[in-house]
């Protein structure tokens, strides 16, 4: 296909403000590509590469300015298109305002359009891009601008205006993933699930535009999942406790690691690639990671997981720490004797031959620990085995509360909740995977009641009984807390309350008010339970307000209010 069809269709689509027609336009596209189809099907959304690889043309504006004004003539320079673009506001617009000497005039793609000329085609165009993306190291750039000239030099106006859009990844037509992924379907009369699965297992248009047009529904369905080629990443939705109790019959919850995210591709003496959220390798600025695939996994594998950064005892670091070692390009030695880096992961997308993206999380999970442990699963947990994302199947709210706890406690950010039964959705940020909301807000409450623990902890305060201070001075209750408090603060705690008690009848302390706990909830609820009249959803302890009264403590005001407004 000439790039001057090419970017006459593109300006049609352009021009259609309906989405419906707009997915006709690119379907038509698609249909006249020929050979240049998955050319064709990248550059309608401004890509030159797969989604997959993360190869960057590296042509920073200014040096784009530099190239349009040496195509433009003598009497133009870079600060010229620089005033333009303020004027015109779109680089595109400035780059058609110029005659290049192209093939102005010439008809669009009309019959004779283009006989006996030099005319550009979309191969060409995509074979010089590549060319520039791979054109590196000392004066590179000044390559990168002659090679550009030399393609603006062959564009008319209109060609101009979206090569240029390319070279900056901007098409701005109006094409989005959706329209390609229903003009695919449309053009090759293939269901649009059938291309959509086969997108997110290979991450790459023109591949799917491809296989869809030559071997049809058929040839996508066999579409797998390659080592070295990575996937886009799940996504979670913020979400509560409430929300995974609601949708699902029990929540798996894991610790949500506080690093970066990563995909280990993986086969033993074979290909060894890190890549980051955003699928850039990243294997080089991370050995620790490649080191850990060399000595733990013996067969092909695609992991999900987070490296965090590490203190000398394992100890997880702050985050920024991580990211300081992904940007590192040199002396990766020296930065990891700074700060070290280690996997946890919780996903498995292929083992050993399996694709895994359509079976249940619980199962990938399995998979996960057995490719980590190396066959030897402990017999409780699978938390014990190094690299392996703890997880814990639970419909018990209060045990969720404790994981939550404990997490914070090892250094963790919280909790993710995830559906069990759930697929792996590439680049999806649905409902199945929930990032624990943090408390908006937190209340101060005064603890007016209290039980003793059971068992060995019987003979300290379990869980504490809370109440909102009312305009009267009288004290209403509001719920209980028993989560979140540690072995070592229930023990404080009973200290400091013990002189407080007033009366005892059996498990239950009747406690005078002096003493306020700061506490977490998801929700406050209107329920008859309390005397309060309201209740709150899923309380835990913060810590003590050592600094106030119980004069200080929240109001029953508050309470409602915050009730109005959740
Ligand atoms: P967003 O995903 O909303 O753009 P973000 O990248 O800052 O934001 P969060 O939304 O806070 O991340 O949380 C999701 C991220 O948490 C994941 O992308 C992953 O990097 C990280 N994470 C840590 N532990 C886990 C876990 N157990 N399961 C899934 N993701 C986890």
């Amino acid at each position: 296909m000439e790039f001057r069809e090419f970017a006459a269709r593109a300006a049609s689509i352009e021009a259609e403000p309906a989405d419906l027609e707009v997915v006709g336009l690119v379907t038509d596209l698609l249909d006249a590509a020929d050979e240049e189809l998955p050319i064709v099907a990248r550059f309608v959304q401004g890509r030159v590469v797969p989604d997959h690889d993360s190869t960057t043309l590296d042509v920073g504006p200014s040096y784009l300015y530099e190239a349009i004004a040496r195509a433009a003539g003598q009497n133009v320079d870079a600060d010229d298109v620089e005033d333009d673009l303020a004027e015109l506001g779109e680089i595109g617009a400035v780059a058609a305002s110029y005659d290049f000497g192209g093939q102005t005039g010439l008809g669009a793609f009309g019959a004779g359009a283009g006989e006996g000329s030099d005319d550009l085609t979309v191969s060409e165009v995509a074979d010089e891009l590549e060319a520039l993306a791979e054109t590196e190291g000392d004066g590179s750039q000044d390559a990168k601008i002659d090679l550009l000239f030399g393609l603006l030099n062959r564009c008319s106006p209109e060609e101009a205006k979206y090569l240029v859009r390319i070279v900056l990844s901007e098409m701005r037509i109006g094409v989005g993933e959706g329209a390609v992924r229903d003009a695919v379907a449309e053009a090759f009369d293939v269901p649009v699930e059938a291309v959509e699965r086969a997108l997110q297992v290979s991450n790459d248009y023109g591949l799917v535009a491809e296989v869809a047009r030559d071997e049809g529904v058929d040839g996508l369905a066999e579409l797998t999942l390659e080592i070295g080629r990575p996937v886009q990443a799940m996504l979670a939705q913020a979400g509560s406790v409430t929300d995974a109790m609601e949708d699902w019959d029990d929540a798996a919850v894991e610790w949500k690691y506080d690093g970066a995210r990563v995909q280990l591709h993986h086969e033993p003496d074979g290909l060894t690639r890190v890549y980051s959220r955003n699928m850039e390798d990243v294997t080089d600025a991370l050995p620790e990671v490649v080191e850990f695939a060399h000595d733990r996994i013996d067969v092909p594998v695609i992991l999900d997981g987070e490296v965090v950064a590490v203190d000398d005892d394992g100890s997880p670091l702050a985050f920024q720490n991580v990211l300081r070692r992904f940007r590192r390009k040199h002396d990766i030695a020296a930065a990891r004797e700074d700060v070290s880096v280690r996997p946890v992961f919780f996903d498995c997308l292929h083992a050993g031959g399996d694709d895994l993206l359509d079976a249940p999380l619980a199962e990938r999970h399995d998979r996960l620990t057995d490719v980590l442990d190396g066959g030897e699963s402990p017999d409780d947990t699978a938390a014990a085995v190094e690299g392996l994302s703890k997880l814990w199947i639970s419909a018990d709210p209060d045990e969720i509360e404790s994981i939550d706890a404990d997490a914070l406690d090892a250094g963790h950010e919280g909790i993710m909740l995830k559906n069990p039964d759930s697929t792996y959705s590439p680049g999806r940020r649905g409902k199945n995977w929930l990032k624990r909301k943090p408390d908006v807000e937190t209340l101060d409450l005064v603890v007016t009641g209290a039980e003793w623990g059971e068992g060995r902890r019987a003979s300290v305060l379990g869980t504490f009984l809370l109440s909102a201070r009312t305009s009267g001075g009288e004290y209403e209750t509001i719920g209980k807390v028993a989560t979140g408090i540690t072995d070592e603060e229930l023990d404080d705690l009973t200290e400091l309350l013990e002189p407080h008690i007033r009366s005892e009848d059996g498990q239950d302390i009747d406690i005078e008010p002096a003493v306020v706990f700061e506490v977490g909830y998801e929700e406050i609820q209107a329920s008859p339970t309390y005397s309060s009249g309201y209740a709150l959803r899923f309380p835990r302890f913060v810590g003590v307000r050592e600094d106030l009264d119980a004069a200080d403590a929240d109001s029953l005001e508050r309470v409602e209010r915050l009730a109005e407004t959740q």
